[in-house]
């Protein structure tokens, strides 16, 4: 069993990105600007777009963090966005989710521009990934596909089971995989809450990946021996015990699921810093793409 170590490759990435940054300034050209919007308090969304500002300070990326109060309406974020939308300085921008209820999360995702888009979720770009068309790819199917290629994981053949359908993990994630070349190339099943009897479709599969968000779902009578699994979920568990007063753990029971795996992602350490990684690769493809449309 080879753990999938996506702390080890979302650092290399950095690294590379950051490499990347170094000659930009050495030649003189602008460093690539990322933005994001936070809209409330949410704990967990303030501790995930701190992260990504913190990565980009880190690599040598400029950032900007806006926040605007819970009560903000539709109409303010999206004059919001707009002003980023048309400020030349940022090469691209995310809204962090979830949104609070006042807000129509379709139709602020649609407001954002999509040469701007490097969450990738604007349905421009999600069609162009369905057409196989150069886009931004979302950052967690984009950095799954990452560590899938740096490990040589064969995808070629092989009977993919995707647990999930949401439109940031799961959907993407199925159309991915069963596109033409590496990644890829795979015969997918995309399965839900709906699906019946789903022990029986991932036992058949030779590569899982689960992005539902139920602690210890996958377990090891659910799998077949060398599976490839790919564990998205991230769920904070309330533990007294730890200083925090939580724990993070996946969709997947590793210990018993890591003895059949040939391959196998932890949580933490899996899936979540590729994703950081991914937005800033897209970052930077963003800032490439805005230098040569001038
Ligand atoms: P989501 O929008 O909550 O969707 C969950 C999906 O799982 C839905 O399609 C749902 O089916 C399905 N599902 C729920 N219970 C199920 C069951 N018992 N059997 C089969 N399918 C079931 O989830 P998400 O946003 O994709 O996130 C999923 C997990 O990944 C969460 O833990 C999230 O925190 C984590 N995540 C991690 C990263 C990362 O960077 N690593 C990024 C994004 C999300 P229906 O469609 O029928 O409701």
């Amino acid at each position: 069993m080879e753990i999938l170590d996506g702390k080890k490759v979302s650092n290399d990435i950095k690294n590379e990105i950051a490499a990347e940054v170094s000659k930009m300034k050495e030649n003189g050209e602008k460093v690539p600007h990322l933005a994001a919007i936070i809209v409330g308090n949410d704990g967990a969304s303030l501790t995930y777009v701190g992260s990504k500002v913190r990565a980009c300070e880190r690599i040598g990326f400029e950032s900007t963090l806006v926040k605007m109060p819970s009560t903000t309406s539709e109409q303010e974020l999206l004059k919001k966005i707009h002003e980023l939308n048309t400020n030349d300085d940022i090469d691209g921008f995310i809204v962090q989710l979830p949104l609070p209820e006042q807000i129509d999360t379709q139709e602020v995702l649609m407001a954002v521009h999509p040469d701007k888009d490097v969450d990738g979720f604007h349905p421009t770009n999600f069609g162009k990934m369905a057409l196989d068309m150069s886009t931004f790819i979302p950052a967690t199917p984009f950095g799954i596909l990452e560590l899938l290629e740096r490990y040589g994981v064969e995808t070629q053949g092989k009977h993919t089971v995707v647990i999930g359908r949401s439109h940031i993990v799961g959907r993407p994630m199925s159309i991915l995989m069963g596109r033409k070349g590496f990644p890829g190339n795979s015969t997918v099943t995309l399965t839900h809450s709906r699906t019946k009897n789903i022990s029986q479709i991932t036992t058949q599969a030779d590569i899982i990946i689960s992005a539902l968000g139920v602690p210890g779902f996958l377990k090891a009578e659910m799998v077949k021996d060398d599976v490839v699994v790919i564990d998205v979920g991230i769920t904070r568990v309330a533990d007294e015990s730890r200083e925090r007063g939580y724990y993070i753990t996946g969709d997947v029971d590793f210990k018993n699921v890591s003895k059949k795996a040939s391959y196998i992602t932890p949580v933490p350490g899996g899936v979540g810093p590729m994703t950081i990684a991914m937005l800033l690769k897209n970052t930077l493809l963003a800032r490439e793409r805005h230098r040569t449309r001038k």
